[in-house]
């Protein structure tokens, strides 16, 4: 989608945008050291301001979960826009016209897809009430007619689509099938589910059939508007009934969700015929301090449990506690919250495992910690998944944790594993000090972008790592006042833009005045550094006589002037 509008006109955007008023208007903007302004994360729950917002770098950055990015990135996860979207109307309230008529294309074109979902969404829900078999199961399910409402709720009948609305966006959203060159309709005789986006706009739906045919659920396919990994079926009612979410219970299907809204369990959500994929959780923690997950109780909801362990392990936060609730053997949360009342189901998640009792218990499950062979498996294995975890509290007490299990020095353990450990190539020493020069040079560069003006030339692209300085030189060379929340605007869905963003986060004590020195010193030692590397090699190739002329001449040349610099 980037591709579509020019990154002049994104650089002007973002030079033209304040971050400080976009975020104060949304998130009130307290404390001030320096340039940064702080605040409580709104995209994670916290109670002390982990979230800074810099005005000159146009840049924010959230200690606590990562967040990060500039004001395009903030309209994008705080409004919860699409990335045109948010560059519309960051180019409206600056008062820039968007220039590109794709990019108003594609945002009109995204205006009308919405639209015409909703109206069938609003069709399917009236086909409902005239359908008696398809209301008929809904109430045997046991659903309220205002739930029916509040859901959206529908039916779709057999072919009809095609001749009430345009074709086209119907396509584009996943609403027709095509078979042997002809369309038809993708949902035909099913109970409709719409799937709302968490602003309440419909995005996808979902349908089940009536009888016992195949497959018995079917979803949009992803679209423009759809991203299954993104969306939580029922967060949009949630989010409604609830101004406080102390917890939020996340189920596999929307029946379960809906009928568990109905028995008063106003906080669950469900995922979208997926796995619950690290985005989904990451989205909630703004919301929340506990999230619990509900799996059935037979082999495949203890798959599905131990796959989002290792989702949340890496991106665990230490401010969410999260508990893993399992049901009896043949149960949904439907039909189990139906036998046993809403109190007994609350009490059953609230006595649920926590995240490191889940981990322990089922690591432990079939090793004997009596012995030592079994202990010392235990501990690898564990120590094998520890390891992803950033460091936090949720990794010291589960390393404290497997210490006391195993009654093990588990540091002590680990080290006399790694001295043990086949011996790995030394690390080039030099080679790493070169890199991190570099690193520095770079960090320098993404912070005070106007550096850029004092290097006449770009890098010798031998070193590793100099293509990418080489690259944000370029951009901040050819326009000097950009900022660093700007310049990262390059590198928007590229795999280097969350290290860049690591460097661009980090705290440089150095007084303004001395930028410009600091920098052209960190360019000259990799400069000789890299003069040092060329001229080993090129000495090493003379000394088993496979050096060219030229190559001789300029050897030569460079031990002459090897103290001097260009
Ligand atoms: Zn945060």
């Amino acid at each position: 989608m980037a591709e579509h509008i020019p990154k002049e006109f994104l650089e002007l955007l973002l030079q033209r945008a304040d971050l400080v008023n976009l975020v104060d208007a949304r998130v009130p903007l307290r404390k001030k050291t320096g340039h940064n302004y702080f605040a409580c994360c709104p995209f994670h729950q916290e109670k002390t301001a982990s979230f800074s917002v810099n005005h000159t770098k146009q840049f924010y950055y959230c200690f606590g979960c990562g967040a990060h990015g500039n004001a395009i990135d903030f309209l994008m996860q705080y409004d919860r826009l699409h990335f045109v979207e948010a560059v519309d109307m960051l180019a409206k309230q600056i008062g820039l016209a968007v220039p590109h008529a794709k990019m108003q294309e594609k945002t009109a074109s995204l205006q009308h897809l919405y639209a015409l979902l909703d109206k069938v969404a609003q069709f399917y829900h009236t086909e409902l009430s005239k359908t008696s078999h398809a209301l008929a199961y809904f109430k045997q399910r046991g659903l309220s007619t205002e739930i029916i409402k509040t859901f959206h709720l529908g039916f779709a009948p057999r072919d009809v689509l095609s001749s009430l609305f345009e074709k086209k966006e119907l396509e584009a959203t996943g609403m027709l099938s095509q078979k042997e060159g002809k369309y038809f309709d993708r949902f035909r005789e099913r109970i409709m589910f719409p799937i709302q986006d968490r602003r309440g706009r419909f995005i996808g739906f979902g349908g089940r059939v009536l009888d016992n045919s195949e497959p018995k659920y079917l979803n949009s396919p992803e679209t423009a508007l759809f991203q299954k990994g993104h969306e939580l079926y029922g967060l949009y009612q949630v989010l409604k009934t609830n101004r406080q979410l102390p917890r939020l219970l996340i189920v596999e299907g929307y029946m379960d969700m809906i009928s568990l809204f109905q028995q008063g369990v106003t906080y669950a959500i469900a995922t979208l015929g997926t796995a619950t994929t690290s985005y989904h959780i990451q989205s909630l923690f703004r919301y929340t301090g506990e999230i619990i997950f509900c799996f059935d109780g037979d082999n495949a909801g203890r798959r599905a449990a131990w796959r989002a362990l290792q989702v949340i392990f890496p991106i665990a936060p230490d401010n969410i506690q999260f508990r893993f609730m399992f049901l009896p053997d043949g149960e949904d949360p439907d039909s189990f919250i139906r036998k046993t009342g809403k109190a007994h189901f609350e009490k059953c998640m609230q006595e649920a495992p926590t995240l490191t009792q889940y981990f322990f218990h089922t690591l432990a499950h079939d090793i004997d910690l009596t012995t030592a062979d079994g202990k010392a498996r235990f501990i690898k294995s564990a120590l094998d998944l520890i390891q992803d975890l950033p460091p936090g509290i949720l990794k010291q007490t589960l390393l404290v944790e497997l210490g006391q299990k195993t009654r093990t020095d588990v540091k002590a353990w680990q080290q006399s594993k790694k001295t043990a450990a086949p011996l790995s190539v030394p690390k080039n020493s030099s080679a790493s000090k070169r890199s991190s020069i570099l690193r520095y040079a770079l960090t320098l560069l993404i912070q005070y972008p106007s550096l850029a003006q004092h290097l006449s030339n770009p890098l010798d692209e031998d070193m590793s790592g100099a293509d990418l300085f080489n690259q944000v030189w370029k951009i901040a060379a050819k326009n000097t006042s950009l900022s660093t929340g700007a310049i990262l605007e390059h590198w928007r869905e590229q795999k280097e833009e969350k290290w860049l963003a690591s460097l661009a986060q980090q705290e440089l004590t150095i007084p303004v005045e001395g930028l410009k020195s600091e920098f052209l010193g960190a360019i000259q030692q990799i400069q000789k550094q890299s003069k040092a590397q060329t001229i080993q090699k090129l000495l090493e190739k003379a000394a088993i006589g496979i050096i060219s002329p030229e190559e001789r001449t300029s050897l030569s040349a460079m031990i002459i002037n090897k103290n001097k610099f260009v």
